[in-house]
């Protein structure tokens, strides 16, 4: 059964967008209606504690998950669903592929291919999904590791270099396939805190030049300075959102005053 004709009106310009969405493992309800939406050049910072459903909305925005129920567009694109419960799934492959190519994703864990160079792993999605030629991948691999600071490391395998290295490479390969929109699922919180901030720099460089970004982080000072919106996911809910000043500088809702307490006070400004 498809529910793609459920969503209610869309937002133009959104290019992610989910209706009362749902997730459940089982009986475990983890996301319980959420509704979000990021529009062209929007920096969305989604915050709250572990356990709090972050990864779960990231991955089905990308549908790296199924919702079990809700409506999503993707740039502007309704995502028809089949089956359901445990048997729900994209109804289009291709529609899948194709959109998913669309969304750059950069996890916590540094995902660069060990067995290849730094250069060679920004290559490889452009010459095998998007049939880019080897010279012109290469071309455009040495500017996007040059843009991230990582030129003269090109030829390096990932297991030379340290994690914000590794990092700011995963991040010049997403970038190499060209997304409409990057999604980071706590992109520094597996690093040592002295290497926070050059991949930071790197993210606050492409929110300015107007990218479209999903952002899960704990990293409070820099979502309150780069978001354009915070979201405040509790318990498979969004408690909060609005623009930063307003969900750091006034949290209305007591789980977010809470929230915000328990992080360093420093990160919390
Ligand atoms: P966060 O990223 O905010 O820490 P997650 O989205 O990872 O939260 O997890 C939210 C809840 O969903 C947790 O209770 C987690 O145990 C549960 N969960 C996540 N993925 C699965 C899964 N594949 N199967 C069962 N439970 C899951
Ligand atoms: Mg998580």
């Amino acid at each position: 059964m498809s529910d793609a004709s459920t969503s209610s009106v869309p937002r133009d310009d959104a290019v992610i967008e989910v209706k009362n969405l749902h997730k459940a493992y089982g009986s475990a309800r983890v996301l319980k209606g959420i509704d979000l939406s990021a529009g062209r050049g929007d920096v969305v910072a989604l915050i709250g504690s572990s356990g709090s459903g972050k990864s779960t909305l990231l991955r089905c925005l990308n549908l790296l998950e199924t919702p079990s129920s809700g409506a999503l567009r993707l740039l502007g694109e309704s995502i028809p669903f089949r089956g359901e419960g445990e048997q729900r799934v994209p109804a289009d492959r291709r529609q899948l592929r194709r959109l998913r190519a669309r969304l750059g994703m950069v996890f916590q864990g540094f995902n660069l291919w060990p067995h290849m160079t730094l250069e060679a792993n920004v290559m490889e999605g452009p010459i095998q999904v998007l049939k880019r030629s080897r010279a012109e991948a290469r071309d455009e691999a040495r500017a996007l590791l040059e843009r991230v600071g990582l030129h003269h490391l090109r030829e390096a395998y990932p297991a030379t270099l340290s994690g914000g290295q590794q990092q700011r490479g995963a991040i010049a390969r997403a970038l190499a396939m060209g997304p409409e929109a990057l999604l980071f699922d706590e992109p520094t919180s597996a690093l040592d805190p002295e290497l926070v901030g050059e991949v930071l720099a790197v993210m606050r460089d492409l929110a300015d030049e107007g990218r479209t970004m999903i952002i899960v982080t704990h990293e409070m000072a820099f979502a309150a300075d780069v978001a354009s919106r915070v979201v405040f996911l509790d318990q498979g809910e969004i408690a909060e959102q609005g623009p930063p000043e307003r969900v750091f500088g006034a949290p209305s809702v007591q789980r977010l005053q809470r929230f915000l307490g328990s992080v360093s006070p420093s990160r919390g400004e």
